[in-house]
């Protein structure tokens, strides 16, 4: 097998989507019996939603998700005020994606795994990986029921306290963004509107929030806790803790369906890549949930991933080319690890900074720019959507594919121009929906070509 990806989250899934298309042989394996069932990452920013599209889950991912609420502050059983939780992004040509939906984790996993299956991809259930020996040539990769697998290459979609990571012993540095302990948990209650996000403040240094899950009839808890106190995540420690925190009665919450503890660090993986396995998602990078980046930044790590090994697994491209997996997505996650961890501090607002839409790779050895002075995109920017020649730029871009806007080569995906808001010249456009390489002539992007694998295109 070419590519074996442990772990069947957000990460991992997404990553079976992508080679399922590009037909890799891949397989996932995951720990558990069946997919996660709580609802923790449940903001899905707009740069989320276009890697979405791009996969072909975005309709199916709108239809059950909502907008986010406003927040309700509540204080003695009085509602004080409600706030909005975003600074808007407005809506125009290059962003038909604006604003942050809600859905609930585990949905948009069943709707990964649906999308996985439609393409043919697997996920093996009941496999826990306990070891792995790489060499030369690929990687044997031990279960805990004694049976092995041999693969090109392993992934390590595994999560926080990612088994391959200890394994391949890689150090995560990193520090405690919050010294009281949290809880989230999914439960159905009675005696609150489902219009609003209610907050509850303590006046002990505690707080519980209530979500309303769109799509569902769940709210989702939030509960950050007294410093130096153990969280109860039995059914009966959430009825009382609703019960402590706001005008509710322990009784009013019908029904707790999934409840778990954390406390929120912001920690980074030494390294994303070492031979043939790579890091990705938490097992890379562990961060507060504040600002919903953690399951985005997850995604685009295995978007950012999938080509390359394709690329390079089918000799288009050298192996060299993944080694800019890590260049590219460990200085992206540092960069959300300070941002999550300034949102849950109160020192960053949730809007602009946070919908991973300015997220770029304008440094990386793969951003080549021969324009001498450019004015509106350059490589490494995100290219956005618009119209050409009465085309929607992102049906273009759908698909494994390069894409070349204002030139014409054999073999790549190509469009007479750019739109006018890229600016003057010549873009090559990645399959993760980044400009790879620009210039005012098609000079150099042959070269360019071919450390990249973008001419041999399907
Ligand atoms: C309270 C809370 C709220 C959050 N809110 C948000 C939010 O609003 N937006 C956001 O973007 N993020 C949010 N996050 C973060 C988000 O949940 C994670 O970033 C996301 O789940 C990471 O996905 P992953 O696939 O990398 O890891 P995981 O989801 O942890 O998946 C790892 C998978 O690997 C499996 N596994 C583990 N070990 C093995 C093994 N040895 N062998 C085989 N399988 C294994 C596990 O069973 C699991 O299924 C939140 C997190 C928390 C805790």
């Amino acid at each position: 097998m070419d590519v074996l990806i442990v772990g069947a989250g957000p990460t991992g899934l997404t990553l079976g989507v992508d080679l399922a298309r590009r037909g890799v042989d891949a397989l996932v394996v995951e720990r558990a019996d069946g997919l996660f069932p709580g609802s923790r990452g449940k903001g899905l920013q707009p740069r989320t939603l276009e890697v979405f599209d791009d996969l072909g889950v975005v309709d199916a991912v709108l239809a059950a998700s909502g907008t986010y609420p406003h927040r309700m502050v509540w204080k003695d059983g009085v509602r004080q005020g409600e706030q909005s939780m975003f600074e808007k992004v407005e809506a125009d040509e290059g962003t038909p994606y604006p604003e942050p939906r809600m859905i609930p984790q585990w949905r948009t996993q069943e709707l990964l795994y649906a999308r996985l299956a439609e393409l043919g991809g697997r996920v093996a259930f009941g496999r826990e990986v306990t070891a792995l020996s790489p060499d030369a040539d690929g990687v044997t990769v031990g279960f805990a029921d004694g049976t092995t697998v041999r693969a090109g290459y392993v992934v390590a979609a595994d999560g926080g306290r990612s088994t391959v990571r200890r394994a391949l012993g890689v150090g995560l540095a990193g520090e405690t963004v919050d010294p009281a302990p949290f809880v989230v948990a999914d439960l159905r209650l009675t005696g609150l509107d489902r219009d609003h996000w209610h907050a509850f403040p303590g006046e002990d240094g505690g707080a519980v929030g209530l979500c309303p899950l769109a799509g569902t009839e769940d709210f989702q808890l939030q509960a950050r806790l007294p410093e130096g106190e153990e969280p109860d995540v039995s059914p009966d420690g959430i009825r009382k803790l609703v019960a402590r925190y706001t005008h509710l009665r322990a009784a009013d919450v019908t029904e707790v369906r999934w409840a778990s503890g954390f406390r929120p660090r912001a920690a980074l993986a030494d390294r994303f890549r070492t031979g043939r396995v790579f890091l990705a998602g938490d097992a890379a990078h562990v961060h507060s949930p504040a600002g919903a980046q953690g399951l985005n930044t997850s995604v685009q790590d295995a978007y950012n991933l999938g080509w390359k090994l394709d690329a390079v697994l089918r000799g288009r491209a050298p192996e060299t080319l993944l080694d800019t997996y890590e260049e590219e997505r460990r200085a992206n996650a540092a960069a959300m690890l300070e941002l999550s961890t300034g949102v849950h501090r109160g020192e960053v607002k949730r809007g602009r900074a946070t919908v991973q839409l300015d997220v770029g790779y304008r440094d990386s050895s793969l951003s080549v720019d021969t324009r001498p002075h450019a004015e509106g995109l350059r490589a490494g920017d995100r290219a956005p959507d618009g119209r050409v020649a009465g085309a929607r730029l992102f049906d273009t871009f759908q698909g494994p594919h390069w894409t070349l806007l204002g030139a014409s080569v054999p073999g790549v995906v190509s469009l007479p121009a750019a739109p006018d808001s890229y600016g003057e010249g010549i873009f090559l456009i990645r399959p993760d929906g980044y400009v790879g390489w620009a210039g005012r002539t098609t000079e150099g992007l042959e070269a360019y070509a071919k450390r990249t694998g973008a001419l041999e295109t399907p």
